[in-house]
């Protein structure tokens, strides 16, 4: 089991299972229904504190503040797209990092994207959240609240999660999976693992475990180039692992659990968003199933990459359609909020406020 003991050595219940509840409260002396009563407060009525646990005797209350943290993420600021409604969410964790979190409305829900470190190692080069390295990685706790917090301000039930914000979720493999099973599970918020999306920057190794864990989720490839070449001067993970490998990985992953892919290829003017990259792209991913998401890219200021032009995105997308690939282009949702991946609380740390 991970450590689930936190930096005031406290067990951080909101990260464990049923089970691991259920144990706890054994070993406290406690009837097992109370497990499944603290559960319920936890990841259904979504409280705040252990004092608003109120079917709880006050002695038990006690004893769970005594051995138990229950975290809480505190919401930094709040912005509202006036555009399309989108809101963008800066939290702040019990040791003062400051993580981003991002609501959006589609017609078939809504959807929450969550951060799974504090900043990132990977060093895309077009990415804002890995500028400053990683902090450390996110528990199981701190994604969920994510969505707890956000699913309380806004009084809506979040029906889709995408694990695309900050961080490399393969990074953190172990507290991204258990975040997953919590997030999934019946007795919680019960979120489909259908409507879960697991985004990574293509570390062979993690699609291949997660292939093997069981679980039903969406899986997306950040691409972003068709050759080994191109995708090396924009994504350093390139380095270590060839396109090759990492398609093979995830057409594993798609035989093991059924699952349909997304390959995210983000456009960026003169550098991956030419005809003959199109094509290539589209002779790449033939046999995948999958289809092809494309993202103009959000320049950030530290670099001087250019999002590809309008006609450009319309013919990279015919040709690829052409070839009998399934295609989208992503809405840029809440433009007038803050960017993306890992913009806001960018600027936030810089105090650009
Ligand atoms: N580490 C994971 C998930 C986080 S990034 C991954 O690499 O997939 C989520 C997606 O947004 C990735 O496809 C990433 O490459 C893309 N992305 C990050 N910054 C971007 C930017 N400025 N413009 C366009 N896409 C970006």
């Amino acid at each position: 089991m991970l450590d689930l003991t936190d930096f005031k050595g406290r067990k951080d219940i909101k990260s464990m299972t049923l089970e691991e509840v259920s144990e706890e409260m054994a070993a406290l002396g406690e009837k097992s229904f109370r497990a499944k009563q603290i559960y319920d407060w936890i990841h259904v009525k979504l409280v705040e504190s252990f004092e608003d646990m109120s079917s709880l005797s006050k002695e038990l209350r006690q004893k769970l503040k005594e051995h138990y943290s229950l975290t809480n993420l505190r919401i930094v600021e709040e912005r509202v797209s006036q555009i399309d409604g989108t809101r963008k969410y800066l939290f702040g964790l019990e040791d003062g990092n400051i993580i981003e979190s991002v609501w959006m409305q589609y017609h078939h829900g809504n959807s929450v994207c969550i951060s799974s470190q504090v900043g990132c190692r990977m060093g895309c080069r077009f990415c804002a959240s890995t500028l400053d390295g990683l902090e450390r990685n996110l528990r199981a706790s701190e994604m969920l609240d994510q969505i707890y917090r956000i699913q309380s301000v806004t009084g809506q039930r979040v029906s889709n999660v995408v694990v695309m914000g900050s961080g490399e979720p393969f990074d953190n493999y172990d507290n991204v999976i258990r975040f997953l099973h919590l997030i999934s599970h019946e007795k919680g918020l019960n979120i489909s693992q259908r409507n879960l999306t697991l985004s990574t920057c293509g570390i062979v190794p993690g699609i291949r475990r997660f292939a093997e864990e069981g679980l039903g989720v969406t899986l997306a490839l950040s691409l972003h180039a068709p050759n080994d070449e191109v995708r090396r001067t924009l994504m350093p993970i390139a380095n270590s692992y060839q396109l090759k490998d990492v398609l093979e990985a995830c057409r594993y992953y798609h035989e093991k659990t059924g699952r349909r892919l997304t390959f995210e290829y983000s456009l960026v003017r003169g550098v991956n968003d030419n005809l003959d990259e199109a094509r290539a792209l589209a002779r790449l991913i033939r046999d995948q199933h999958g289809h092809v998401n494309l993202i103009p890219v959000n320049p950030i200021k530290e670099r001087d990459y250019v999002q590809s032009g309008q006609k450009a995105i319309a013919e990279f997308k015919n040709l690829l359609e052409k070839s009998g690939i399934n295609v989208t282009i992503r809405r840029e949702m809440g433009r007038d909020i803050g960017g993306a991946c890992g913009q806001l609380r960018k600027s936030y740390m810089e105090g650009e406020e």
